[in-house]
This record gives structure tokens, C-alpha cells and sequence, in this order.
């Protein structure tokens, strides 16, 4: 660990308490210049150790994130404000999972081979890239961390890689994980900082190929300006707006359950979070009220209680902004059917920025509120009248990332997942995931996909090699 070139450190405030806890390392250029020497020292030697060895080495980093799960899981609830419950099964356990699995992918990787006949072959070679940057949010710290650097590192490549600095803890912690996992020295290069001081100098060195970035989409746009002109690869995974369309022939308590999920993870604080809820005219009313009872039920408290379900929001500037758009939707038209507010937890969460899982009405698709991503437990309920209509509502914003459909028609499920403009349609789930498949957006929730075979091709460079007979 080195401490920042500038001397300047950041206030690091748990969520839930509204309380500095830690202090986040300033980092700058100068301290990029010594991460990229870093890096080049290890990237020869990373990119010639075996495949195995590789592997060998992600897979105890994996099982040294499994063995330290319930203090990982405790970190990420004290620095995002997210339910400890939920921390540890899906942050803590989904970041081994990765690690894992892309551990593995580095082992069976294969490239293509295309033959012309009797006169010649051609066989890709796929190499490491060499230093590419990783850059990921605040919603799910560890998890996206390891969801970009593990597929980066299976392939031979050397890391910078940045976590937000609003919730910094779980990367430094994987960083001494990464240590008594063996990965040597320079291989992996963490900086801390903000976006501007950090983040923007890591897209635009010249030394660094690629980057992987997951954020907002106007970050991604500033991205892409930034780098215009340098031929880097880019992987964006931005926002998200994404409809859940619930069918009158659903089965309906399931439903019920499943979209509630869908709406209030992690506080509503998922790229994929269905927060545009379609529902067929038929069953508005029934669903609407069913709806909001499952909602009213939701655990809201300490994230460091096993038994809460809504934990605290971000920051208190990510909570103002949300509480913003509540009243955005009222001045719009909408009607609050339940939530609304900023919620007060007694004890130790006194000052915490908890916001209560709020559900709206009344509003038309083409508001500010149903087109703007807000990123926090809020959603909007809409009727519709029939399949053609749910799918122009669905695709009505300029986001295209995920989306959930509900029915028993088998031909219908088919036809509207291929009508959606979406990289993820689920039917009747939400958030199940398999790693081996492509994951990203369309419109302005992304350029590219990673996951699986994706992110090992994103992460290496393809050469064709032609031999004539
Ligand atoms: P931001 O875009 O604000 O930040 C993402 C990361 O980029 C952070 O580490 C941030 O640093 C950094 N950053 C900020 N400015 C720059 C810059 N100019 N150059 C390089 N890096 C920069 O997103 P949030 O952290 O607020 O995350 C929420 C967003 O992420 C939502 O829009 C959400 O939909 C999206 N998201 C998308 C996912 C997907 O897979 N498509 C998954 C999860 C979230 P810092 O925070 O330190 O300022």
C-alpha cells in the first residue's frame, strides 16, 4: 500500500449513520505514472505464466473470499448502506463467483480456425491486451470490481483498476486478499480517488489499451469523448430505465413477490431494477393493490440487522437526488401510493439517508420521471391494453438494458422478448444469472458486451494468422 502523492484524503461516510468512518487516499497522475510502472514490470511475466497457474492463483483468491464472506458482507453494508443479508448473498458471494468462474474460462478458452479449402488455413491468436483499466460504481463495490478485473487478469492482462470512491472499503480489503492469494506484485494496481482526479487520467493514458467501465451514461459519454482519437477498446455498462411488463395471464402471487424484488433491491440501486411497471388494464387494480401491501412489508433499518430487507441509500447527495425526483413526479401528475419520504431509523441510524420504497401513478411515459434513470427505490405504475402497446411502452426511453416479462403464453413470451429493445429480457424472473452469458445494454445503457466468452474476447486482442498450403 502506498499512501497518494498529494497527501489528500477523502471523508469516507457510512451510509446509514450519516458518520465519516474512514478516510479514501487522493489519488492523481502522479500516482497513475507509478501504478503504469508497476504494471509494466509484472505484465511480461503475468502474460507468460501459465494458464494454470493463472487459475490456480484466482481460485484461492475465490476461496479467500468465501472464507472472509461474513466481514466482507459486514464492509460493504457499513460503506454503501445495503442490508448485510443481501451483502453476503449476492455482493460477497457473487464476487467469488466471478473469480471462479473466469478463473476456469482462462483454462478452456479456444480461438477459431477458418479453413479455405486446400489453399490455405487461417488460425486466430488471442493475446493479452496488456495494462488495461477497470473502472466500476458504488451499487455493487466488490462484486462489479471482480466482474471486470478477474476476466482481465484470467486473460493475461495487468490491471489499474478504480473503485468509486464513495464506497472504497471492500476493494481495499481484496487487495490483501490478493496478496496472500499469491498474485504478484504489479499484476493488479488499485487507486483510489474521485472520478475526476483519478478516473478521467486512468481512460485517457496512453499506455493503458482498454477500458472497462461501469457507470452512468453520461460518464460514458464523457468517456468516449475523452478517448475519442486514442483507438482504445471500450466496454461501457451504463444506466438503466428498465420496464417490467406483467401479463393478466401471470401467475400472480409469484408475480407479485418477484417484482417487488425486481423494484426495491439493494434500495432500487441496480442497473437492472425494474422501475417502469406495465400492467395489463385487466388486472391493474388487483395487481396494484397486492402490489403495494408486498411493498408496505419491506424490513426498512440498520443495515447491519440480519433481518432488515431496505437498507440506507448511498450518500446523502444520491438520497436528495432521489427524494428530488419524488417531487418531480408529483408535480408531474403522479399520486404517491405509498413511501414518499425520507425514513427515520432510531438508534445508531438516526442520520442515516434511508429513503422509504416509494410506488407512484398516474404519470404518462413520456415525463421526466419515467424517462430519467433515478437509481433508488422508486417506481412508476402504468396500465396497458395489449401486447403491441406494452412493447412501444417498454421501448419508449432512450435506455435498453434490461427488461422483465410476465406471462403463461409461451408464443407471446418469445414474440415480446424479441421485440424488446434490451441486452437482458427476462421471462417471469428477474436477476437470474448465468455468467457464461452475454451482458450489456443497447441505446444509452451501453456499447458492448462483457460476460463469458464476451469479456475473454473483449479482454484479448485477436490476430489472424494465414498459411498458404
Ligand atoms: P458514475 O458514472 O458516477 O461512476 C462510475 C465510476 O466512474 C466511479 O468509479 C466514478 O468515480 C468513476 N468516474 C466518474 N467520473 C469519471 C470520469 N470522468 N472518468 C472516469 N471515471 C469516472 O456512476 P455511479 O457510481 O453513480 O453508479 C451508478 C450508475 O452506474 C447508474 O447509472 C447505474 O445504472 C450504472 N450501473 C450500470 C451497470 C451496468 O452493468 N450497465 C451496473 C451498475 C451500475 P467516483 O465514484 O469515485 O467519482
Amino acid at each position: 500500500m502506498v499512501a497518494p502523492d498529494s497527501g489528500n484524503y477523502i471523508d469516507n461516510v457510512e451510509p446509514a449513520t450519516g458518520q465519516v468512518y474512514s478516510l479514501v487516499p487522493e489519488s492523481n497522475d502522479v500516482d497513475l505514472d507509478s501504478a503504469v510502472k508497476s504494471a509494466e514490470a509484472a505484465k511480461e511475466h503475468w502474460a507468460n505464466t501459465s494458464l494454470e497457474k493463472r487459475a490456480e492463483i484466482l481460485c484461492r483468491l475465490a476461496d479467500l473470499i468465501d472464507a472472509n464472506a461474513d466481514e466482507l458482507a459486514k464492509a460493504e453494508a457499513i460503506d454503501n448502506g445495503k442490508a448485510v443479508s443481501f451483502a453476503k448473498d449476492v455482493d460477497i458471494y457473487r464476487s467469488a463467483a466471478n473469480i471462479r468462474f473466469f478463473a476456469h474460462a482462462g483454462t478452456q478458452f479456444s480461438s477459431e480456425s477458418h479453413a479455405m479449402g486446400d489453399l490455405a488455413i487461417n488460425y486466430t491468436l488471442r493475446d493479452p491486451i496488456g495494462i488495461v483499466g477497470c473502472i466500476s460504481p458504488w451499487n455493487f463495490p466488490l462484486y462489479l470490481f471482480t466482474w471486470k478485473i478477474a476476466p482481465a487478469l484470467a486473460c493475461g492482462n495487468v490491471v489499474i483498476a478504480k473503485p468509486s470512491e464513495v464506497t472504497p472499503m471492500t476493494a481495499y480489503l481484496f487487495s490483501k486478499l490478493c496478496i496472500e492469494a499469491g498474485l504478484p506484485a504489479g499484476v493488479l494496481n488499485i487507486l483510489h480517488g474521485t472520478g475526476p482526479s483519478i478516473g478521467g487520467p486512468i481512460t485517457t493514458h496512453p499506455n493503458i489499451k482498454a477500458i472497462s467501465f461501469t457507470g452512468g451514461s453520461a460518464t460514458g459519454a464523457h468517456i468516449t469523448k475523452a478517448t475519442a482519437g486514442m483507438f482504445k477498446k471500450l466496454s461501457l455498462e451504463l444506466g438503466g430505465k428498465n420496464p417490467t411488463l406483467v401479463f393478466a395471464d401471470c401467475d400472480f402471487d409469484e408475480t407479485v413477490t418477484e417484482v417487488v424484488r425486481a423494484a426495491f433491491s439493494n434500495q432500487g440501486q441496480i442497473c437492472l431494477c425494474g422501475s417502469r411497471i406495465y400492467i395489463e388494464r385487466a388486472i391493474y387494480e388487483k395487481f396494484r393493490n397486492a402490489f403495494v401491501d408486498k411493498v408496505k412489508t419491506l424490513r426498512i433499518g440498520d443495515p447491519l440487522d440480519e433481518s432488515t430487507q431496505h437498507g440506507a441509500t448511498v450518500s446523502q447527495s444520491h438520497m436528495e437526488k432521489v427524494l428530488s425526483y419524488i417531487e418531480l413526479a408529483q408535480q408531474e401528475g403522479g399520486t404517491v401510493l405509498t413511501g414518499g419520504k425520507r425514513h427515520q431509523v432510531t438508534g445508531r441510524c438516526k442520520d442515516g439517508f434511508f429513503v422509504e420504497p416509494t410506488v407512484i401513478e398516474g404519470l404518462d411515459n413520456q415525463c421526466r420521471t419515467n424517462q430519467e434513470e433515478i437509481f433508488g427505490p422508486v417506481c412508476t405504475l402504468m396500465p396497458f391494453d395489449n401486447d403491441d402497446a406494452a412493447v412501444k411502452l417498454a421501448n419508449g426511453t432512450q435506455y435498453g438494458l434490461a427488461a422483465s416479462v410476465w406471462t403463461n403464453d409461451l408464443k407471446r413470451a418469445h414474440r415480446v422478448a424479441k421485440q424488446i429493445e434490451a441486452g437482458i429480457v427476462w421471462i417471469n424472473c428477474w436477476l437470474l444469472r448465468d455468467l457464461r452469458t452475454p451482458f450489456g445494454g443497447v441505446k444509452s445503457s451501453g456499447v458492448g458486451r462483457e460476460g463469458g466468452l464476451e469479456a475473454m474476447r473483449f479482454f484479448t486482442e485477436p490476430k489472424n494468422v494465414c498459411i498458404k498450403y
